[in-house]
């Protein structure tokens, strides 16, 4: 029952692009998500709980146009808004709207501000001037209003000139009015209820500023999704030492009517950010049982998650946490962190994400650096070979970043990096420190989340094939606020 149109917006910022053949008729009223039975969006992915197809209607008008609508239609037909009476009273007012998809008529979406300026609209798409502006004074007397509008008209080209076959008049608030031809030339009226898609949207970008929220904005990523992308990225980036040239895109889904007013907000399905080489993926899902989706990344493992305990690959523990004989003192000495023998030159990652509060060569530390985490947590990693190039004092570092490579300056009798981690200035042990719980999803959580990331994954990449959907709109429909 839903209709999916996926869109790159960053090829396509403002227009709306609909494709007729993707219209449906309205799904049964349903007032809330749960009373919605699970339908596979694609049909490998679960039951997902996203909000489908919205009832939505006139629920707000004024009172003169309650007036003037009370003598045309009944009551109950023209709102049909989201809840109860709708429900109850199951309308199905535009039933006919499923020969929409027959390629017979021509539609055309386009803005009218006044009665006016809808019949010139129609007037100038070649209807004869008589019929244009007798359909705006039906629609104007059928709404009781002049306020602006989204008006989509299905031209009928048959005879000499083109005639309208239906049209669709819709007002900021979602009440609509549609008028078809009947059979003695003059319209039919019928109340609309506007029935909302689903549609996916990417964009990405590049940061420019040092503000994430301008660059993302910018780029075209709704306001109000802004936070919600941050805090995904909240165990990975430090949003105050964000760099020019990071890169980045968010995926969102939004529920808009067929003229493209959105019905609900948006909401972000998939983040990806990119930084010094390194790119990190999360996918918004709600386990079941939950009311709030949460970040995984592509296994399924949580955002969430603490540092790393083995900050370097292909390194072997060669001493632990505790107290130990020191191999070139000779004396009983605790050992405050583990030692981890790789070559000269591995690298050395980040145990999370920080800002480097010390890198200098320190005695018997050797060439070390200090990363604070936040919270009173802090890393330290002795005995370098060498420091990441272009970092400093004061640099942002992202969980797995690299920081600097093994060696054996300092007091050290091989390749090695010593590694510790501290929080309110205590030494603990980092092959068993948990600082956050790192949730992972399994089992059938898991395979539901798979077969979803699956879905969203080719629905982004049909969202930025340059295949698009066929049809236009005529014109831009007026920016909703
Ligand atoms: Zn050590």
């Amino acid at each position: 029952m839903i209709a999916r149109i996926v869109e790159a917006a960053a090829m396509e910022t403002e227009s709306t692009s609909f494709n007729p053949r993707t219209w449906v008729s309205p799904a049964p009223p349903a007032d809330s998500v749960s009373q919605i039975a699970p339908e596979p969006v694609v049909s490998e992915a679960p039951p997902a709980k996203r909000p489908t197809a919205l009832w939505v209607g006139g629920s707000v008008i004024g009172l003169a146009a309650m007036a003037g609508l009370a003598l045309l239609v009944p009551w109950g037909a023209f709102f049909g808004k989201p809840g109860a009476e709708a429900h109850q009273s199951a309308p199905a007012p535009v039933a006919a709207a499923a020969p929409m998809a027959a390629p017979r008529y021509d539609t055309r979406i386009f803005p009218a501000a006044d009665m006016n300026e809808l019949g010139l609209s129609l007037e100038e798409m070649g209807i004869d001037t008589g019929d244009a502006y007798f359909a705006a004074e039906e629609v104007i007397a059928a709404l009781g209003t002049m306020e602006p509008m989204t008006v989509t008209v299905e031209l009928d080209s048959k005879g000499a000139k083109p005639a309208i076959h239906s049209l669709t008049a819709e007002l900021e608030n979602g009440a609509a009015i549609r008028l078809i031809r009947a059979g003695d030339g003059g319209f039919k009226r019928e109340s609309v209820v506007e029935t909302a898609q689903v549609r996916v949207r990417q964009v990405g970008g590049t940061i420019k500023h040092n503000i994430f929220y301008l660059s993302a904005v910018e780029a075209g990523i709704p306001n109000s999704l802004v936070s919600d992308f941050t805090k995904a990225f909240a165990f990975d980036i430090d949003w105050g030492q964000i760099k020019p040239g990071d890169r980045f895109s968010a995926t969102w889904e939004e529920n808009v009517t067929r003229a493209g007013r959105e019905v609900e907000p948006p909401r972000l399905i998939a983040v990806e950010y990119e930084t010094d080489g390194i790119k990190r993926s999360f996918y918004a899902f709600t386990p079941p049982d939950e009311a709030e989706p949460r970040w995984f990344d592509e296994g399924g493992q949580g955002n969430a998650r603490s540092l790393m305990r083995t900050p370097v690959d292909g390194a072997r523990i060669t001493s632990r946490f505790g107290v130990r004989k020191h191999p070139i003192y000779n004396i009983q000495k605790a050992h405050n962190g583990v030692d981890f023998a790789a070559p000269t030159g591995t690298p050395i990652f980040a145990a999370g994400k920080g800002t480097v509060i010390f890198q200098a060569m320190a005695g018997g530390a050797g060439n070390l650096i200090k990363i604070d985490h936040g919270d009173g947590l802090e890393t330290r990693y002795m005995h370098l070979n060498a420091f990441a190039e272009g970092q400093g004092v004061g640099a942002s570092v992202m969980q797995g970043q690299v920081i600097g490579y093994v060696g054996t300056t300092g007091g050290s009798t091989g390749p090695h990096l010593h590694f510790e981690i501290r929080t309110d200035g205590n030494y603990v042990d980092p092959l068993s420190f948990e600082n956050t719980v790192t949730e992972a999803l399994t089992g059938a959580e898991l395979r539901m989340y798979l077969a979803q990331r699956k879905a969203t994954s080719a629905e982004i990449a049909a969202a930025n094939s340059p295949k698009k959907p066929a049809a236009k709109p005529a014109a831009k429909p007026k920016p909703q606020g």
